[in-house]
């Protein structure tokens, strides 16, 4: 970044943007514990990899982080198991169609297009639930304790319930990738571990100290390394291509940042090198992408020029 910027105007500046957002997008309203958010919340929070923090709005108010999870389980999997049989399960392309899609998991033989959709994640769970006796979810869980330093975090019970309730579309994903042979524990199971670690709450402070993993080329809060320089490159990509689903392309286009998304609202971007930056606002676009973080981190890489073109 540009020496000249001022981290407490530029955050300043991606809220405005964010608040000029108002009235468009709708709140996730699938489950009641996410339709009670009121879709005006607006937080940022960014991380430096020289240990800064700066926010702005409610960036330290905890939120359902949803498919933000699906970054974590991906990275554990893969610091857990390594890459060979994990990318045997899962595939690396953008899907082109909307994250809880069945169509090409028929043509594909239950193989999912990549780790971020709802198809792919199940998977990868699957995958970290056999690689951790069972506590995938919990593993989590530690993990975002570690890296943000925050010991309440935690899962919300109520919300992890109502997913379940609600859950046929995702039970259909697990039982028709289980009936192609690409499940190895019982659908049930792995489908309690999913819905355990998308109903993690945590702030964007939370979220930002984490994604440093990836900013740091894999290395730990603790300065232990998880992942190798590679795996963090290679999943950062995948993040670019993947990581707003069937909207990647043009988060790519106005942000220019690796970024995940989640229903709850977040969305968590990484600068490889610099930092990790995490937005949260409820109100999504039709995609499933929060409206208001999107137009906060284009505002955010257009004013610091930190971006990865
Ligand atoms: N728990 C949500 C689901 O499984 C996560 C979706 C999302 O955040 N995109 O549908």
């Amino acid at each position: 970044m540009d020496n000249a910027v001022d981290y407490r105007e530029l955050l300043d500046a991606c809220m405005a943007a964010a608040l000029r957002t108002k009235g468009r997008g709708r709140v996730a309203d699938y489950i009641p514990a996410l339709a009670r958010e009121d879709a005006e919340s607006f937080g940022m929070a960014l991380a430096t990899v020289e240990g800064e923090v700066h926010g702005v709005g409610d960036w330290e108010r905890p939120f359902s982080i949803q498919s933000i999870s699906k970054l974590l389980t991906l990275i554990l999997a893969l610091a857990e198991g390594g890459e060979t049989e994990l990318w045997e399960r899962v595939g690396r392309e953008p899907s082109g169609n909307p994250f809880n899609s069945l169509i090409q998991l028929e043509t594909e033989h239950g193989i999912p297009r990549n780790p971020f959709i709802n198809a792919g994640a199940i998977v990868v769970t699957d995958r970290l639930h056999s690689l951790t006796d069972g506590h995938a979810a919990d593993m989590v869980v530690d993990f975002l304790r570690a890296e943000s330093g925050n010991e309440a975090l935690r899962t919300d019970a109520e919300v992890a319930a109502s997913e379940a309730e609600h859950g046929h579309r995702n039970a259909a994903l697990a039982h028709f990738i289980a009936s192609h042979g690409n499940l190895v524990n019982e659908v049930d199971t792995v489908l309690a571990e999913y819905y355990a670690h998308c109903a993690i709450t945590a702030s964007c402070a939370d979220l930002a100290r984490t994604g440093l993993v990836l900013a740091r080329h894999g290395l730990r809060a603790d300065g232990t390394r998880l992942l190798t320089r590679s795996e963090a490159k290679r999943i950062n990509a995948i993040l670019l291509t993947c990581g707003t689903y069937d909207a990647a392309g043009d988060f790519a286009y106005r942000v220019g940042l690796p970024g995940k998304s989640g229903v709850g609202g977040g969305i968590l971007a990484v600068l490889p090198g610099r930092a990790a930056v995490c937005a949260w606002g409820p109100a999504l676009d039709p995609a499933g992408n929060s409206v208001a973080a999107a137009a906060a981190l284009d505002t955010f890489t257009t004013l610091s020029g930190w971006s990865v073109f």
